[in-house]
């Protein structure tokens, strides 16, 4: 059998949720997670459904497209229609800007905005067209850095740019557990970003927070294993790191991955969509490497006040911290919907109002 079908193996699953029901707390118990993947999956499977009353899944800031500045789409718009070529993976191509409007709508005024799979496509096009200028849009956590570093670092030809987003999912998390209003009890945290950072970064929630962390993989075992897992912790009155995703996730990640990262990026504060701006959580081009910065070849301005992040009635700011639902939203399937989005979250594949509106995440039983 497959690795992913005996993740998703329905008997297994049903004495799984048994046994997360006899666990369940007396008081109410918010677990958050920091994946849109993970709420693929639990919106999919209606895992909220086999839940306990007292137990409340959130989710976090875990989609890329999500939480990148508006400032920075806009910075990406004015450059393709300034006539250079502007490449990025394809759910960024509809994301809003504040001040312009995404770079699908650009592409449709005639700027060159390409859509590619991976930034080795990028790297391609402009080694192929030496007579103009492009910049690769590099959005995404620490699942996504690495390939970017690698190509900065291999000497990209020089009519090649970055305009930078990366973000860091741990100082995240750790901004969402300084929200004390949120009153998080567990997190379960990305098995993908996993896989590069390793366990290790995820220590010092319990250490300095007490509050329980497991690691988790994609399935429904996986998702349903890591809610079983916080539960016994808290339970038991304790608060530990444990790696469910032990197929994937090492306690030290990718070390190469990581050293990749290391000699191309320095860490710097960074703005979230929405968020504000979290300390520690953000990417940016070495000194020496800085004549690919798209920001600087180009003179862009990029404010972080966030001005413009979340469109008038959108919610998404409240729904990327687990203050708020999809359905908490009174746009939510009414004016915007996954074919005429108007926050980001309905944007991505992995927003949560996107995820919801297709995969009726609001199940409960
Ligand atoms: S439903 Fe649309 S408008 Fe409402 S929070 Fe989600 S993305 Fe924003």
């Amino acid at each position: 059998m497959e690795v992913s079908a005996r993740f998703r193996d329905q008997r297994l699953a049903e004495r799984l949720a048994k046994k997360i029901r006899a666990l369940e707390p007396r008081e109410p118990v918010r677990i958050c997670h920091v994946c849109g993947t993970h709420e693929w999956t639990i919106s999919h499977y209606g895992i909220r459904s086999l839940l306990p009353d007292s137990v409340e899944v959130v989710a976090g800031p875990g989609c890329p497209v999500c939480i990148t500045p508006a400032s920075l789409i806009d910075a990406a718009v004015e450059l393709a229609l300034s006539g250079v070529v502007v490449a990025t993976y394809g759910d960024m191509f509809r994301a809003p800007g504040a001040r312009a409007p995404s770079l699908y709508q650009a592409r449709a005024e005639g700027a060159d905005v390409r859509v590619v799979y991976s930034i080795t496509d990028a790297v391609k096009m402009a080694r192929e067209e030496k007579d103009r200028e492009f910049v690769f849009f590099a959005i995404g956590f620490e699942t996504t850095a690495p390939l970017t570093a690698v190509e900065v670092l291999r000497r990209p030809p020089d009519n090649l740019s970055f305009l930078v987003a990366h973000r860091l999912i741990p100082p995240a998390m750790e901004a969402l557990a300084n929200m004390e209003d949120l009153a998080i009890g567990g997190f379960i945290a990305p098995g993908h970003v996993s896989t590069i950072i390793g366990a290790e970064p995820y220590a010092i929630f319990p250490e300095r927070y007490n509050m329980p962390v497991v690691i988790a993989g994609f399935e429904p075992l996986d998702v349903l294993m890591a809610i079983y897992m916080l539960l016994k912790q808290i339970k038991d009155g304790v608060a530990k790191l444990e790696n469910e995703y032990t197929r994937a996730v090492r306690w030290r990640g990718n070390e190469r991955a990581k050293e990749f990262m290391r000699k191309a990026f320095d860490i710097a504060d960074g703005a979230w969509r929405g968020l504000g701006v979290i300390p520690s959580s953000a990417l940016e081009l070495k000194e020496g490497l800085r004549k690919h910065d798209a920001i600087e070849r180009y003179g862009l301005n990029v404010s972080l006040d966030g001005q413009g992040d979340i469109p008038p009635g959108c919610r998404c700011h409240e729904i990327m911290v687990g203050r708020a639902y999809p359905t908490d939203c009174p746009l939510f399937l009414r004016a915007c919907r996954p074919n005429r989005p108007i926050g980001p979250c309905m944007v991505s594949v992995e927003g949560t109002c996107r995820i919801w509106a297709l995969e009726g995440g609001w199940f409960k039983g």
